[in-house]
């Protein structure tokens, strides 16, 4: 998680997108908008893209085509230094925010910037996918377009930073002017953030060198205003106590248990039992159940369950020491945008509290680029000093700050040896610290057998580095309910308000919405099977075998093979849902195959399910000639691209057939949806 200078503009664009899509009566089905927002438009919204520029007297673009937010949150920043260095008037636009029919229009007077993730295999993120159809089929010339391009993409995927290279290459052809060099960003090296300021930088350059902008130094300008109302007390009804949207707050003429839910409005769902999976001192995985029976939120197996967080208690408090908060925490204030292009990101009136432990992204890492925006708030000139030198040194950053894991507090803090940042102003730690965003979790039940009840299988993020305790947000707060709910006598690592806003979340409750995922069984259940899914990889699996149990079960239905492959540490510390596995076995008889790699129980040889699948080659070759499907779930890094090249060597071998043809029959089984992934 990037830290980063967030650029208001952003945040309205998301928010402008919620209501385009509504008015396009389409769902989201990405990430890309931040969790607990609630938008309430500040400025007017046309899907005419140059009736909008022209309107308010835009002179650049910067779109974003993004999935999870990574490339929202650089559009937001890049937008930000382009208008406070360059003068620059620049408009943030979700690319499904517009329609292009007139795109050849923008003349070029306008400077374009797309930033664009490229997602799964190599596919556009669900809010470009009307743009890329547009200069598939539909453009013909766009010679007065100026434009530069970054594209976000995973280096571990086939077809690493397809979109970008796309749109880079194909708005070339529709004859479209290049103004900056193209960049990419890889996440499956890690150098997202540094290789997106390396571009920046070259960007910046090109304007100076090649358009003859003058740079000057960067000073915040705000697009927000921020009123404290002192007549209005956190207990009034109309005022947000951190309630994940807008109808939580006021109520009016809304059946809070009818959806629909999605990114914008979660069901608050009562969470109906919850247990540790592992058998470890050091480590934890939670399994908990969610009740959907009281409302008409459904999930179908293999979907995705969106969990809405809140910060953990000890981190609110240290950021609200970071900056000398204290005496505000219980203050309310209201939002004003001050450009009819930006929409407030989340409803107000609101508490300073409720904003930093139920909308910011305060305990991920911090950037290169937030500390040097924020640089110039710093206590004392000596702190500056420093913050600028800090930031301004890949090296130094790295050595100082990431390799120490500081969120936004410890490092602030560390910089200026304990002096509170009491000089930040509210708007800017709004528009630049990211909002906080639901994570997702693969859905571990199936709806056949457990129709109202969403089961999640979620491993806890905690690290200690050196004296810094590392934690994640969501798997942190599960395990807190877990203890809570089963009065353990553990002690968790980082504490929750588990009661929520206005005690909301009382009784073991969190907000969530379901995503609906394309990672599915075969329509036949006859058709075999081969599931892949090791850690919490097991999750959709788990679905999966138990909706196969269930369709035998109950109407004895003829079910195909099912070969599940999965591996753990050891038998007896983090074999997840160990005792069940034999139980499907009775249901389901000889169908049922299950192979575990244990890759610590024998220190000398690890054994990885990769292992496991070439002692089976001959099987598995047999069953995918048979029309077997396959399902890879867990690690996107390196186990789903280790067992895709383990398969492909399967049956190159098995078939006598070269290795690049091994490797085309599985692309051609991704291709026909036989191979399906669900890495994260
Ligand atoms: P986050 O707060 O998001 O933190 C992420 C990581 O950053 C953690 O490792 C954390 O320790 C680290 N971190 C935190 N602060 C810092 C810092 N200051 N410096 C450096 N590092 C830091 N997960 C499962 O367990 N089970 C599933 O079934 C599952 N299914 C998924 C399905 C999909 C489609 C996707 C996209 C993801 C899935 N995930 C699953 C992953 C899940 O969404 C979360 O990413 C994961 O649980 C971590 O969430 P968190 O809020 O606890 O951690």
């Amino acid at each position: 998680m990037a830290l980063d200078t967030l650029d208001f503009t952003v945040m309205i664009a998301i928010a402008v997108a919620m209501i385009a899509y509504f008015a396009k009566n389409k769902i989201f089905g990405g990430d890309g908008t931040s969790a607990g927002f609630t938008a309430s438009v500040g400025g007017e919204t046309s899907r005419n893209l140059v009736e909008t520029l022209q309107k308010n007297g835009k002179n650049t673009i910067v779109f974003f085509g993004s999935q999870t937010g990574t490339a929202e949150d650089y559009a937001s920043k890049l937008a930000k230094e382009l208008s406070s260095k360059f003068n620059l008037k620049v408009l943030i636009a979700d690319l499904a925010d517009y329609d292009y029919e007139n795109f050849a229009d923008v003349g070029d007077d306008i400077l374009v910037f797309f930033l664009a993730a490229t997602y799964g295999e190599g596919e556009p993120t669900d809010n470009a996918v009307d743009f890329f159809e547009f200069i598939d089929n539909e453009a013909d010339n766009l010679s007065s377009l100026r434009y530069s391009v970054f594209g976000l993409g995973n280096s571990t995927y086939e077809f690493y930073n397809a979109m970008g290279k796309k749109i880079n290459t194909r708005l070339e052809e529709l004859g479209a002017e290049r103004f900056a060099e193209y960049g990419e960003g890889d996440d499956g090296n890690g150098t997202m953030d540094e290789d997106f300021l390396a571009w920046k930088d070259s960007v910046f350059e090109s304007l100076k060198n090649n358009l003859n902008f003058e740079e000057h130094e960067a000073v915040y300008q705000p697009n927000i205003e921020l009123t404290e109302i002192e007549e209005m007390p956190l207990d009034d009804p109309h005022v947000s106590n951190g309630e994940p949207s807008k109808a939580y707050v006021t109520k009016a003429n809304t059946d809070l248990t009818r959806g629909p839910f999605d990114h914008s409005h979660p069901y608050i769902s009562k969470i109906t039992h919850t247990k540790e999976l592992f058998e470890s001192k050091d480590r934890s995985c939670v399994h908990a159940e969610f009740d959907l029976s009281n409302t008409n939120l459904r999930y179908s197996t293999g979907d995705h369950i969106a969990i809405w967080p809140s910060n953990a208690n000890e981190n609110v408090d240290y950021f609200i020491k970071a900056f000398g908060l204290e005496n505000k925490v219980d203050v309310v204030f209201e939002l004003k945008a001050l450009d009819t292009t930006i929409t407030i990101p989340f409803y107000t009136p609101i508490t300073y509290s409720a904003v930093i432990r139920h909308h910011l992204e305060i305990s991920g890492s911090i950037s290169r680029q937030f500390l040097s925006s924020i640089a110039q708030f710093a206590p004392d000139e000596e702190t500056k000093k420093r913050t600028l030198e800090i930031s301004g040194d890949k090296a130094l950053f790295a050595e100082k700050i990431h390799d120490n894991y500081f969120n936004i507090a410890n490092a602030l803090l560390y910089l200026s040896n304990g002096q509170p940042w009491s000089n930040v102003p509210f708007e800017f730690l709004i528009e630049s610290v990211p909002h906080l965003q639901s994570r997702y979790y693969s859905i571990s039940s199936s709806s056949l057998s457990e129709k109202t009840n969403v089961h999640i299988t979620a491993v806890v993020e905690a690290e200690k580095h050196g004296d810094q305790l590392v934690t994640g947000v969501v798997t942190n707060l599960l395990k807190d309910i877990e203890i809570n709910q089963n009065k353990s006598s553990e002690k968790p690592i980082v504490t929750y308000d588990l009661n929520g806003p206005r005690k909301l979340f009382s009784n073991y409750k969190l907000p969530v919405h379901i995503r609906r995922s394309t990672f599915k069984l075969p329509s036949n259940p006859n058709t075999p099977v081969i599931l892949i899914g090791p850690g919490t990889g097991i999750a959709p699996m788990r679905g999966f075998v138990r909706e196969r149990v269930a369709l035998k079960k109950n109407n004895d239905a003829k079910v195909g093979k099912t070969l599940l492959f999965y591996g753990c540490r050891n038998e007896n510390e983090d074999f997840l849902y160990k005792n069940e596995w034999p139980e499907y076995a009775k249901v389901l008889g000889e169908s049922f195959e299950f192979e575990v790699a244990f890759s610590r129980a024998n220190p000398a040889k690890k054994v990885y399910v990769q292992q496991k699948l070439l002692e089976r080659s001959q099987q598995i070759n047999k069953l995918l000639e048979d029309g077997a499907y396959i399902y890879v779930c867990g690690d996107a890094s390196k186990m789903a691209r280790d067992v895709q090249n383990t398969l492909s060597n399967i049956i190159s071998a098995e078939r006598s057939v070269s290795e690049e043809r091994g490797h085309e029959i599985i692309r051609s089984y991704k291709v026909q949806n036989r191979y399906q992934e669900d890495v994260w």
